[in-house]
């Protein structure tokens, strides 16, 4: 098996004085030999929103960007600096679907990782069962293409672009919501 690349192998400099001599510190980690300055690469927070309708149908949204364009995806996004995991989800609902969420309840995390402008990003992605007025119009906006509620149990979990919908989505199957 090739061996792991360490995650920061691309940073060749030390983000704080520039310094060449930025070096593995440990799985995870780099530290400067110069300035002693030490970056920990830790996942950053995504969510997932999880929405149904009353048919137990549940949202489906199209990938407009790279990575995965063009493959479905659930509504959702990276969780911005001081704010809640719960503020994010109805945030980014609102930016792709233009869907008021009236109640936002954590349900479970997996990790994922994706390439994302030439560099591997790891993820922690927190999906929430999202509460949505069933009668509430919707349109795709944003970052996704295509919007649709679609029944869960004929998903079949391998149309999902992203490994961590993929398992959330099978797991979902599973889960009586
Ligand atoms: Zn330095």
């Amino acid at each position: 098996m090739p061996e792991k690349k360490h995650p920061l192998y691309q940073f060749k400099y030390c983000p704080k004085c520039g310094s060449n001599h930025f070096v593995d510190n440990n799985f995870k980690s780099k530290c400067c030999e110069d300035c002693g300055f030490i970056y920990y690469f830790n996942p950053s927070s995504a969510t997932i929103g999880v929405i149904f309708n009353e048919k137990n149908e549940i949202l489906v949204a199209t990938r407009a960007h790279e990575p995965a364009k063009g493959t479905l995806d659930l509504p959702g996004g990276f969780v911005d600096m001081n704010e809640t995991a719960e503020e994010a989800v109805i945030r980014e609902i609102k930016e792709e679907t233009g869907l008021d969420v009236s109640a936002a309840q954590y349900l479970f995390s997996i990790p994922n990782l994706y390439m994302y402008s030439g560099f591997e990003v790891e993820t922690t992605d927190l999906f929430f069962l999202c509460k949505v007025d069933s009668n509430a119009r919707f349109a795709a906006n944003d970052d996704v293409a295509e919007l649709k509620f679609l029944p869960l149990s004929d998903l079949n979990p391998s149309l999902f672009g992203l490994r961590s919908v993929k398992q959330g989505i099978a797991k979902i199957q599973m889960m009586n919501l």
